[in-house]
């Protein structure tokens, strides 16, 4: 361990002194919510101690503007439904108008993450040969034909990209260089960093969850690839057999996700009256989220689609174990039986959660293999190595 710690460090080094003097831009839909700001929240930061010169801006579309991108997002994830021509103007014409507003000359190398910003290089309006590389953290292992061949075409002027999975690679994308980059987490922010279990208790001691009785939780934006209403079937199913499990459904509702008032509706309105049951909406600080994470009997992550799932990993970080849906990035962290489950079904999950929630110290020997992966495959600086590596080559500084 101390030997691969060491060669990431001078791997990162090397790197670092190959891109000496080069200027990288991050460009993202929101600071706020989901897994893209979180990452880059450490990731970027982490590179400017390093010496680079790195720095984020998020876009400002006008509003209406992800209403339309999260239709895409919907798409590259798979769902049937395509965007009438009148939205694929929307999307050019705003796209054209925050082309405007990036200054490319200023940046060597501009990461663009997801659908949203992604057609600004297209619409670009200065000639400089700044490099573009795409960052898709999609689940786009099965995407709609059509959104696929239309982002194809404003995909085109980028030299690199970065999918999580390489069953993600969407067909037509084929920049001159490309990367299969899982995400991380960073130990040391907030949300990451130890926790003991009075700690946590205390925090916890604000909701109203009966500490005494094992819960399970969902961390997750309140999406419909997250299936809160599946979570909240299969716990209903796993209290038939221990009666004493709650539920936690902790979400918030990303700035560029307009789907997210409606799902919360639809699951207050599912959730009416179950006892053992808490809902929390953009309520949870990092802090909380750890809580939550460092005290249950296991994390749920019951996704119909995922890139990665930033909040598996935390959970794994926290030495729970994890009950999670077999679907895109969710199993590269899941050792069947090890730190987890991979589920397929609604009963599935719920006879996992009921094992776990009967077996306390089953849960807890399967929490501490979690840490382990975590450690070895998803932290931080391994993120930052291999980011590097793929934009040293983009560069020609490799
Ligand atoms: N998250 C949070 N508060 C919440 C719900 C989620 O801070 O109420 C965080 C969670 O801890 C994780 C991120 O949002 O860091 C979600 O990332 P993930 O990759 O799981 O999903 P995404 O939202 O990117 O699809």
């Amino acid at each position: 361990m101390m030997n691969e710690v060491k060669s990431l460090d001078t791997e990162i080094k090397g790197l670092t002194d190959a891109l000496r003097g080069q200027r990288i831009l991050h460009l993202s839909a929101t600071a706020n919510g989901g897994g893209v700001a979180e990452i880059l929240r450490s990731e970027v930061p982490m590179l400017q101690d390093l010496g680079i010169k790195a720095d984020w801006q998020v876009i400002e579309p006008p509003a209406g503007f992800f209403e339309v991108t999260k239709k895409i997002h919907n798409a590259l994830q798979g769902e049937h439904t395509g965007l009438s021509p009148t939205e694929w103007r929307y999307y050019e014409a705003v796209s054209k108008d925050m082309a405007k507003k990036v200054a490319p000359a200023q940046w060597d190398a501009i990461i663009v993450h997801d659908p949203q910003p992604a057609a600004i290089p297209y619409f670009r309006v200065d000639a400089s040969d700044t490099k573009w590389i795409w960052r898709c953290h999609l689940d786009s292992s099965d995407p709609h034909g059509g959104v696929a061949n239309r982002m194809a075409k404003y995909l085109l002027p980028y030299a690199g990209g970065i999918f999580s999975l390489e069953s993600f690679r969407l067909p037509g994308f084929s920049p001159e260089h490309l990367a299969i980059i899982p995400p991380a987490i960073d130990a040391d922010s907030k949300k990451n960093r130890p926790m003991d279990k009075d700690e946590a208790q205390e925090i916890l001691r604000a909701y109203p969850l009966d500490l005494s009785r094992p819960f399970v939780v969902q961390v997750s934006r309140f999406d419909q690839w997250k299936d809160p209403l599946g979570v909240l079937e299969a716990w209903r199913l796993a209290k038939q057999k221990v009666p004493e499990l709650q539920l936690a459904l902790v979400g918030d509702t990303a700035d560029d996700d307009p789907q997210a008032p409606m799902i919360v509706k639809e699951l207050r309105g599912a959730a009416k009256g179950d006892d053992g049951l808490l809902i929390l909406v953009d309520e949870a600080d990092d802090r909380t989220v750890k809580a939550f994470q460092t005290l249950a009997v296991a994390a749920v992550q019951k996704s119909l689609r995922e890139g990665f799932g930033l909040s598996v990993t935390e959970a794994l970080w926290a030495g729970t174990p994890v009950i999670a849906s077999n679907v895109g990035g969710i199993p590269l962290q899941i050792e069947e039986g090890r730190n987890g489950y991979l589920v397929s079904t609604i009963p599935k999950a719920a006879d996992r959660m009921a094992e776990l929630a009967a077996d306390p110290a089953k849960a807890k020997r399967m929490g501490t293999a979690g840490r382990k992966i975590v450690e070895e495959k998803f932290l931080m600086p391994r993120l930052v190595r291999d980011d590097l590596t793929l934009v040293a080559k983009v560069l020609g500084a490799d």
